[in-house]
């Protein structure tokens, strides 16, 4: 993996070949009007849709702050998702973020269960097309 030619190809990678952002504002650390969202940005927790779901909001508001000549006032916590499979029909959602475990529903983080596994089948392309598309959710 890496972020496309025309930013590897930039000074606003890091040394670690990613967009060079801060891990909570998400703006770049040297160039204060660029500001990163999904898998190129180069910070500790991420590589997921649901990681690039939650940025989404931060740099909106950090951006109206920055063109408002404010400080940027939104954090990106580190959430990110991994849907493990543990076998036919369960899976153990595993949310996570910057601090440790970071369940969205107050169930058992590290059990597998059959809810998961239909809403990862049922529900995450819906999800996807009409709420996170459309900026909904
Ligand atoms: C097998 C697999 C399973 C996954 N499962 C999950 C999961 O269950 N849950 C989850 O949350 N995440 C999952 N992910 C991760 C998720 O898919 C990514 O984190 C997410 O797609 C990142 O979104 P993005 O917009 O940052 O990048 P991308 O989705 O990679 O989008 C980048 C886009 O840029 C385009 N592009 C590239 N070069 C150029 C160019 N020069 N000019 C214009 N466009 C260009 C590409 O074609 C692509 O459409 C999975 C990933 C993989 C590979």
């Amino acid at each position: 993996m890496s972020p496309v030619d025309a930013v590897m190809n930039s000074d606003l990678i890091s040394k670690a070949g990613w967009l060079d952002v801060d891990k909570h504002t998400l703006q770049h650390k040297k160039y204060k009007n660029i500001f990163g969202i999904g898998d190129i940005c180069g910070i500790p927790m991420g590589k997921t849709g649901g990681s690039a779901r939650h940025h989404g909001p931060v740099i909106t508001q950090n951006i109206i702050d920055v063109l408002e000549n404010k400080t940027p006032s939104s954090s990106f916590d580190g959430y990110t998702v991994c849907p493990i499979k543990t076998q036919y029909g369960k899976i153990i959602m595993a949310e996570f973020n910057y601090e440790g475990p970071a369940p969205t529903l107050p169930l058992a983080f590290e059990k597998p269960r059959w809810i998961w596994w239909a809403f990862d089948l049922y529900m995450l392309k819906p999800m996807y097309q009409y709420l996170m598309l459309p900026g909904r959710f």
